[in-house]
């Protein structure tokens, strides 16, 4: 609870302070990839930009190595990156290590692995949520964008943990679709009668997000996304406020960059508090700040630059969010966030 309130001022620090390229506040959350393989090869995903020789499996000392450093100030892990994490056959010691250590931790899946016998596991590690990657609404959408799973398994897959999960409060479970901008209602209709298949099971969530182009790992008009807005500009909070690790301990900045473009440094070679606050990270923060971000390609067209929620960056609005989360429950958080959202819309 103390890290989560000190998680929380230093974000609001960061929003209303002003900021240099030493950040003299630990991250809030970190990103561990435990692995960057994937059994399926989803079209709008940027694992497909990753040579298979270049994949692999975090070890299991690695990644205490980097719990046991972070968990004095980190209270949000979310163990994926790339890849799907069922694959670590360590990933269920991973959870409960992490959680044991007062991290609470986050998995997002896309479920094809998912059996009774892994959920049984998953619900006994102690994970606080999980998210399902369940892109599409019928077989013939699902299938055409997740590339080597079959929409019924998953299903079934979902809709058996969720029967396992029963009445069980953890962990708190989210189905996640990412939608194309400009869907049709047609579309939605769809999609709705597919949440219905739901609605007799303890779900606690629907999530929708809007396709994202990876940094420009794909091009917006493959995407057929709106032009970005060049008359907004936030500080990228990512650089401030959170640390991602590869598999192979590579520390990148962001979430966004699993092809693992820029490299910050190793956590084989030092340690997470060397690296956060070291050069290369520093030389990033500074462009950043003097706004010449346009000189590190993959942030050039960002759009983490030009969201915002009542005024404060929208990426620095979802990491504080995962500190009142962690405080207050995901229940309760996300109803304010909902009152809030729609109170907005009401008076604009
Ligand atoms: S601006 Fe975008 S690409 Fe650059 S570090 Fe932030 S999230 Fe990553």
């Amino acid at each position: 609870m103390l890290r989560d309130v000190r998680n929380l001022l230093n974000s609001l620090r960061f929003a209303f302070g002003k900021p240099s390229e030493y950040a003299p506040y630990p991250p809030a959350a970190l990103w561990i990839e435990v692995t960057n393989k994937c059994n399926l090869r989803c079209v709008m995903c940027a694992n497909s930009l990753v040579e298979k020789s270049k994949t692999g499996f975090m070890e299991w000392e690695v990644f205490r190595r980097i719990v046991d450093e972070a968990s004095g100030y980190a209270t949000t892990a979310f163990l994926f990156l790339g890849g799907e994490p069922l694959l670590h056959r360590d990933i269920f010691r991973m959870i409960a290590y992490a959680e044991s250590r007062g991290m609470k931790v986050r998995l997002h899946t896309n479920a094809t692995l998912l059996d009774e016998a892994k959920a049984e596991k998953l619900i006994a590690s102690g994970l606080s949520l999980i998210s399902f990657s369940f892109d599409g609404y019928d077989k013939e959408s699902y299938e055409k964008v997740r590339v080597g799973a079959k929409f019924e398994r998953t299903l079934e897959n979902v809709r058996n943990f969720l029967k396992i999960k029963g009445s069980s409060k953890k962990p708190y479970t989210i189905l996640q679709n990412i939608v194309e901008y400009g869907e049709d209602e047609e579309t939605k209709r769809r999609r709705e009668a597919f949440y219905r298949m739901f609605s007799d099971l303890p779900l606690d969530d629907i999530e929708v997000r809007m396709i994202h182009p990876w940094a420009g790992k794909f091009s917006d008009s493959e995407f057929r996304l709106p032009p970005v807005r060049k008359d907004r500009f936030y500080p990228c909070a990512y650089l401030w406020r959170t640390m991602n690790i590869l598999w192979n301990g590579t520390v990148v900045p962001c979430c966004l960059d699993i092809t693992g473009e820029v490299t910050l440094g190793n956590v084989r070679e030092k340690s997470l508090r060397e690296i956060w606050n070291d050069l290369p990270i520093r030389r990033m923060r500074r462009l950043m700040l003097e706004r010449r971000h346009e000189e590190i390609e993959m942030c050039r067209n960002c759009q983490v630059l030009r969201d915002s929620f009542m005024g404060i960056s929208g990426v620095l609005t979802k990491i504080m969010l995962y500190s009142a989360e962690n405080m207050l429950g995901f229940r309760s958080t996300r109803a304010i966030t909902r009152g809030i959202k729609r109170l907005r819309s009401l008076v604009s």
